[in-house]
């Protein structure tokens, strides 16, 4: 009954939903408090006042055929036009509402430029540690996905391996930063240095290299780090944006694409991306969310950042203190751990008999190291360091 292309799908279910099914059944033994679940990216932090004012608000003000009804497939031109104006006033952009289009999360934004741009067979190149859903997306339109491996060192990504696989069949690259799962901003000179590289290679091939730069954490960062705006840098920009995290609605699906009037072809691709949208089954994004992203954006609405801070600080000071080693993130809400033994995954088991769930990191397609999912409880961060610690002392890394 199953489709050869869903097949795989089916069998390699995602590592982290399992593990998140494994934290039920753990919890289920041992208690919901004795249980450590760092395995899913789910927001912790609750959505701003502002999101439920909004959704009263427009209950009570605004006409119920126009907040449920159809729109355009790119979304509300008053809303893209907020948005719009929000991007310019922060990143000293130019854009309009016939730049952005409104989307179904992240995840649709990224299916919807894929299925606008790629060709059967076609390259998109990835960084890992990468999403590990980028492969599922690129392989619904066929395309071919074309890994650089990791940088260790720090993270950024490795821009020799990056030019080396760039050849006339890429059509995209993806980048994600503040990276999941490892926290990593991509610095100015990465992003100054990886531009010129696609500008030599468009060139050369005489093609057109799209960079879809994925955002879903850009509003999370720490310590006041800048994350650079991506189409300020190369031309043949895509931004892909989403709400998820910025403000704790990753079951509300609501996000946007950014497709700016240098892209080659603008104007034909925004009228592509728009039936894409609707062609890929989602129409438009979810009305009353939209309306809601509004008002939001106009009274400043954030997440509580310091919550995430805290967290991030106290994990990274406890995990150091008990031998591990990992980078500090300066953004998004996780920590990418060296794992102690070279194959992570045992590393992970051991974990998990401590009631610690890890993500094994050959899931973002860099094995040797484990990502904590640190947008959790600060209480459970403080009641999972004994457990920690033990399972360190079993590594030798810590005496006491
Ligand atoms: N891209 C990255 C790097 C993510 O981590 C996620 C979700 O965790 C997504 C995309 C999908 O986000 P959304 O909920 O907006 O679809």
């Amino acid at each position: 009954m199953i489709s050869e292309k869903m097949r795989p799908l089916v069998e390699n279910n995602s590592v982290i939903r399992v593990m998140f099914e494994e934290g039920k059944r753990l919890a289920a033994i041992y208690g919901k408090e004795n249980v450590y679940d760092f395995s899913l990216g789910n927001p912790n932090v609750p959505a701003p006042d502002e999101v439920r004012e909004a959704i009263l608000e427009i209950l009570n003000e605004e006409e119920s055929t126009f907040v449920h009804g159809y729109m355009s497939n790119a979304g509300y031109e008053d809303v893209r036009q907020t948005i719009a104006c929000s991007l310019n006033e922060r990143f000293e952009t130019e854009f309009g509402a016939d730049n952005i289009l409104m989307t179904v999360g992240a995840a649709s934004g990224l299916n919807v430029i894929l299925k606008t741009i790629l060709n059967p067979g076609e390259e998109v190149i990835v960084i890992a540690p990468y999403f590990v859903e980028y492969g599922n997306y690129v392989a619904n339109y066929d395309g071919k996905l074309v890994v650089v491996p990791p940088n260790t060192k720090d993270f950024q990504p490795d821009l020799k391996g990056l030019e080396s696989r760039i050849t006339k069949k890429t059509k995209a690259v993806i980048i994600n930063t503040p990276n999941n799962p490892t926290g990593v901003v991509y610095s100015h000179d990465t992003l100054r240095c990886m531009a010129d590289i696609l500008k030599k290679k468009e060139q050369e091939f005489g093609s057109v290299i799209v960079l879809i730069s994925d955002e879903p954490y850009r509003e999370l960062a720490y310590d006041g780090v800048k994350v650079p705006y991506v189409t300020k840098y190369y031309r043949d920009t895509v931004v892909c944006y989403s709400y998820s995290k910025s403000l704790s609605l990753p079951g509300e699906r609501i996000g946007y694409l950014v497709i700016p009037d240098e892209l080659k072809d603008s104007r034909e691709v925004f009228t592509a991306v728009s039936i894409a949208n609707r062609v890929l089954g989602s129409v438009n994004a979810p009305s009353l969310m939209q309306r809601v992203i509004k008002r939001c954006i106009e009274k400043g609405a954030r997440v509580n950042l310091a919550a995430y801070d805290r967290n991030r600080n106290r994990l990274y000071e406890g995990l150091k203190e008990c031998g591990f080693s990992c980078i500090r993130p300066e953004g998004a809400f996780y920590l990418f751990v060296k794992s102690p033994v070279a194959d992570e995954k045992k590393f992970c088991s051991r974990a998990s008999a401590h009631n610690l769930l890890l993500v094994p990191g050959s899931s973002f397609a860099c094995p040797g190291y484990v990502r904590i999912a640190y947008c959790v409880s600060y209480e459970q961060i403080e009641r999972s360091m004994p457990a920690f610690r033990a399972l360190a002392k079993e590594y030798g890394l810590v005496k006491a």
